[in-house]
């Protein structure tokens, strides 16, 4: 039965608290302070940068208020003597202040620049380096990114007034091979870099070859400078939240990363751009971001980020994705004992319960399944980890109009689901850029995540009610996950035990099924007694192997039938009929 209490989280519920920490701890602070109330009211917060400055020993530094904070990283020593008393104090003043920083955008011409070398009269291929361009058009013309340079006078002034006014631009740069190394083999690596070494027919024969079945991957001569920009974009966006520069971000990137594997570039990915760029974070803020979820709400599963992790009790992996049995993109794993984006892949080793795939029986997948989704397993598993950044995979193949994907997610549906994200790990969501292929699709849903993340509340939207079959999934997903996470257990509303669809799912049978069939054969063995037809199927399926006879009974002139009087009755409904079944 559908399940209607994943509705409470409709789209009017207020601005999840992003700081959990009062603002300011210790009582001199509290009466000096005063918090602005407006977020666009800039006024208001130099005013408290003033005041702030005046504070001995205070838990706020005005800098962290200043967007080039970054350049003039605080000194632990400055601060006070106690180096890790100085640190704490420190995070409480940046949790708190977060709220008032920009959100981030990533994006760099350079990533275009990874074409098929196809020039014929019809080149296009779905992973159109437009991709990135219609994305940023669309945040244009909402006037969330700024048209003209950094510098222009009218932009300085205006941001003095409402830092959040536009989205801070952040620079790509190419990822080193020391980072991509972190998540790709030194091959990998070099077979992507001698790319530029072929000319353009080498790399079209290369194309034929590789742009087919699970590899489906093209090649041009700018492909590696354009995948360091956007695996390095995919770092700098997420150094820049960890290092609370800004308080939440977005790299509109491309090539996309995450069926990128260790040894190979598939799925139009080169490099795996979010796990390199989480890698980075957790190896360069070893305090800051100690455990990272990612959230994969591209229609594949990233089995490139799945198998990266699959071990790695500190990365959560959690993607939405339709799987059709195995049998949708990726599909099966080559390489024997690798696991591919089922429910039962849920980690391995040290990582067991860090990999959760909510993999949909099919595709058609609409609101109201991935809000259940979230309601049912993301959000409370999420919260469970506590994690210390959000990471969001953010492919746009899901969305009403991509028909690769086939799916029905709409622009509001992606907000919310972004505004469900930002309650986590103190607002630190960074949202990079994976696939989606219908380009208008792809614009809107990145607006609504965009305004989302800049603070705006979702739209209103009504959430129809959850499809069966993916009722049956989560409920399977839950199972899965059971043994790991305490709220996968806990749920009252749930039922947690099989229903007969599952144990027809699983191969696995009831006890009842148990007993009639060994009942069934030791009468078959001693009298030669056979199972009997009942002549409607649904009927035939409940007494199974429960109707028996003795051989020849239709030639027998006498006929004694004894009917075994159930002694505690399980009453099934059959439509308005009750019937009883033999225990
Ligand atoms: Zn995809």
């Amino acid at each position: 039965m559908a399940d209607h209490n994943y509705q409470q989280f409709a789209v009017d519920a207020p601005i999840p608290v992003l700081n959990s920490q009062p603002l300011f701890q210790g009582t001199n602070h509290d009466t000096v302070m005063d918090e602005p109330q407006d977020l666009n009211d800039y006024s208001a917060m130099n005013d408290t940068q003033n005041n702030i400055a005046h504070l001995q020993n205070a838990t706020v530094d005005p800098r962290a208020l200043q967007q080039d904070a970054a350049a003039t990283p605080l000194s632990m020593s400055e601060e006070s003597e106690d180096e890790s008393e100085s640190y704490s104090s420190n995070s409480v003043s940046q949790d708190a202040l977060r709220r008032f920083k920009p959100t981030g955008i990533c994006y760099d011409i350079r990533m275009k620049l990874h074409a098929n070398a196809d020039f014929s009269a019809s080149p296009h291929h779905p992973e159109d380096p437009r991709r990135i361009d219609a994305i940023m058009n669309q945040l244009k013309d909402a006037k969330l990114v700024y048209r003209g340079k950094d510098s222009d006078p009218w932009l300085v002034e205006e941001l003095k007034k409402s830092p959040n006014k536009f989205m801070q631009r952040i620079k790509a740069r190419h990822a080193t091979e020391a980072e991509i190394c972190q998540c790709h083999s030194a091959a990998q690596f070099l077979w992507a870099k001698t790319l530029d070494t072929y000319d353009s027919k080498e790399l079209r024969d290369m194309t034929d070859i590789m742009d087919a079945g699970r590899r489906s991957l093209y090649v041009g001569n700018l492909t590696f400078e354009a995948a360091l920009i956007s695996a390095g974009g995919a770092i700098e966006t997420c150094k820049q939240v960890v290092d609370d520069r800004c308080k939440n971000a977005f790299a509109v990137i491309r090539p996309p990363g995450h069926h990128a594997e260790r040894d190979e570039s598939m799925g139009f990915c080169i490099f795996n751009n979010v796990p390199i760029a989480v890698r980075t974070c957790m190896a360069d803020y070893p305090e800051k971001c100690r455990k990272v979820l990612i959230l994969d709400w591209d229609v594949h599963h990233g089995n490139g980020i799945q198998n990266m992790f699959y071990e790695d009790p500190n990365v959560l992996y959690i993607s939405l994705h339709v799987y059709q049995d195995g049998k949708f993109y990726p599909g099966p794993p080559e390489e024997e004992g690798v696991e591919d984006g089922g429910i039962r892949s849920v980690g391995a080793g040290l990582g067991i319960g860090k990999n959760v795939n909510i993999g949909w029986h099919d595709q058609g997948m609409g609101d109201g399944d991935y809000m259940a989704a979230f309601q049912r397993i993301v959000m409370p598993i999420a919260t469970e980890f506590s994690p210390d950044l959000v990471v969001v995979s953010a492919g746009f193949d899901a969305a009403a109009g991509d028909e690769l994907g086939g799916c029905y997610v709409t622009p509001p549906c992606y907000a919310q689901m972004t505004y469900q994200l930002m309650g986590l790990a103190n607002g630190k969501v960074v949202v990079c850029l994976e696939g989606g292929y219908n380009l208008k699709a792809i614009s809107i849903s990145a607006l609504a995540v965009a305004k989302t993340l800049m603070g705006e509340p979702p739209e209103r939207f009504d959430i129809p009610p959850i499809q069966r079959g993916a009722d049956h999934v989560l409920r399977q997903a839950r199972r899965a996950q059971a043994p790991y996470w305490a709220c996968m257990r806990e749920n009252p509303h749930e039922q947690l035990m099989a229903t007969k669809q599952d144990v027809k799912d699983t191969a696995a049978f009831t006890v009842d099924d148990a007993i009639h069939e060994k009942r069934r054969r030791i009468l078959s063995l001693k009298y030669k007694m056979v199972s009997v037809y009942i002549q409607r199927d649904i009927i035939h399926g409940i007494f199974l192997d429960q109707v028996l006879s003795t051989p020849l009974w239709l030639e027998g002139k006498k006929l004694i039938v004894i009917i075994h009087d159930p002694c505690v009755p399980t009453p099934i409904p059959i439509g308005n009929k009750r019937l009883a079944t033999d225990n």
